[in-house]
């Protein structure tokens, strides 16, 4: 695997790290898509090779260029609503970029930024990152990806003794809200000016041209989080820790954890076993995500007053004003986005403006009868019957449907490739995972080629489009990693 310079933006809020070697290395998961999308070579049909197991592991690293190769970053940010000052990348490290994407491994040792931490990650949560990344990326959902988990029998100490993996984590770029506010925060403002440009040059190319690009920028970001928190609620996707650390400026869904697909809808539910005042629950993610926004943009405080005293002739007040109009943005882009997909969720083509109440009724009757969100609308665009106990709503939703024109087959068809079939529900993760943890990978590999096509009927047991048993439902999710 040739890896070049990363093209991050810039060197002063990185270290430089070795990843830490582990003993005996074995394969856990392995994504071919995302090993195309690098352009690595894989004539194999056997990922089973030893010198990329060794390089994924951390055990056997080129180095791309002598003064500066395989790193890790500084940032700050919010945690659950406080700052937090400093934390960093205290168990991912860059490799390098590879057909403009970087490259990092999660779970590779300590770095400068470890803190207390060891640096590494647990086989559990390393096998949900891995399949949740590449789950939501079939779902059209912006997302980190993922190429591969790489066990080791290395123990590691959490709430128990468990063992190490590897996985190694695939984006265009992994700057994060937390990157701006460790600027902002630390008053650097020439490396906040330097990522800011950054990130217009290299992932925002339609900000280049407006005389002020910085505010552009903000706009963009907004828009972009905004679509991807929309998204988020249209699979029932609860985040689980919604820092502003874990926030990418890229719009991506990013650093998995203690996250989870709704089985049941309640719309208050919390993943997080460690969220006790429900801040990151369902039905908050998106005010949550405009919240760290005005994070984002306190951060890029300076550079924008600067540009708009200077473009513009606003006084520093006058400045604030506009940032906080330009934010508005994120909560006409969310409604757009969320009404958009919600409407097309139930088939809709023409737009009326009583099809938001008729959501909101349908959403608080799930909530009611405690219906599961993704058989619920699957079970619509196949055409089933409504349950019985959502049959007053099913009667607006009848009256509501004649006033459309196209056919029943068109919309069913289109509803189809808007309702997933499969999601990675927390008790099917949780079967592949207590598989791997005896050595047995094939349900790893089973579970990311039904999640590769989930909008698809597959011929796989049906138990991977349903609700957890009994004995597997509401299974505790540790939020140690
Ligand atoms: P997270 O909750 O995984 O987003 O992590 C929050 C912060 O703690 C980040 O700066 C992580 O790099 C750091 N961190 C989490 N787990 C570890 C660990 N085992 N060792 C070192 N740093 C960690
Ligand atoms: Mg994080």
């Amino acid at each position: 695997m040739p890896f070049h310079l990363p093209k991050i933006s810039n060197q002063s809020h990185a270290q430089c790290v070795l990843p830490h070697p582990v003993p005996n290395p074995y394969w856990v998961g392995y994504s071919t898509k995302v090993g195309d999308l690098l352009g690595i070579e894989q004539d194999m049909n056997r990922p089973i090779h030893s010198d990329h197991l060794q390089l994924l592991a951390g055990n056997k690293v080129q180095i791309a260029d002598k003064s500066f190769a395989p790193f890790a970053t500084a940032y700050s940010g919010h945690q659950f609503g406080q700052w937090a000052g400093q934390l960093g990348d205290g168990r991912a490290i860059y490799l390098g970029d590879i057909n403009g994407y970087e490259i990092q491994l999660k779970g590779a040792g300590p770095t400068a930024y470890s803190r207390r931490g060891d640096g590494r990650a647990v086989l559990r949560s390393s096998i949900r990152e891995f399949l949740a990344s590449e789950a939501m990326n079939a779902l059209g959902i912006p997302s980190s990806r993922a190429l591969s988990v790489v066990g080791s029998d290395l123990q590691v100490i959490r709430e128990s003794v468990e063992t190490a993996a590897i996985c190694a984590r695939v984006a265009p770029s992994f700057l994060r809200i937390g990157h701006l506010e460790h600027y902002g925060h630390n008053e650097m403002d020439q490396e906040l000016e330097q990522t800011l440009d950054f990130l217009i040059e290299h992932h925002y190319q339609e900000c280049q041209n407006s005389p002020t690009p910085y505010l552009e920028l903000l706009k963009s970001i907004a828009t972009r989080i905004a679509h991807t928190t929309a998204q988020w609620q249209s699979v029932g996707f609860c985040h689980g820790v919604l820092n502003t650390d874990n926030i990418s400026l890229l719009g991506l869904t990013l650093d998995y954890g203690p996250f989870g697909f709704l089985d049941v809808f309640d719309n208050t539910h919390i993943c997080n076993h460690s969220d006790h005042s429900g801040r990151y629950a369902y039905h908050r993610q998106s005010e949550i995500m405009h919240w760290n926004l005005y994070c984002m943009a306190s951060a890029m405080l300076r550079p924008l007053q600067k540009e708009l005293a200077r473009e513009l002739n606003l006084s520093e007040e006058d400045a604030i004003h506009k940032i906080k109009e330009i934010l508005n943005i994120y909560t006409q882009e969310y409604a757009k986005k969320w009404q958009s997909i919600f409407r097309q969720k139930i088939g809709l083509n023409k737009q009326m403006p009583e099809d938001i109440q008729l959501l909101e009724n349908l959403l608080q009757s799930l909530h009611q009868q405690k219906i599961d969100f993704t058989l619920f609308f699957r079970g619509l665009s196949e055409g089933h019957v409504c349950p019985a106990a959502m049959s007053d709503w099913d009667k607006q939703y009848q009256s509501r449907l004649a006033l459309e024109v196209t056919s029943n087959d068109q919309r069913l068809a289109a509803m189809q490739n808007i309702n997933p079939k499969y999601i990675l529900r927390n008790h099917l993760a949780q079967r592949a995972i207590e598989k791997a943890q005896k050595k047995d990978f094939s349900e790893v590999a089973t579970l990311l080629k039904v999640l590769e096509r989930p909008y698809e009927s597959q011929t796989v047991s049906e138990d991977y489009a349903s609700p957890p048993p009994p004995e597997m439902d509401h299974i505790a999710i540790s939020c140690s990693s």
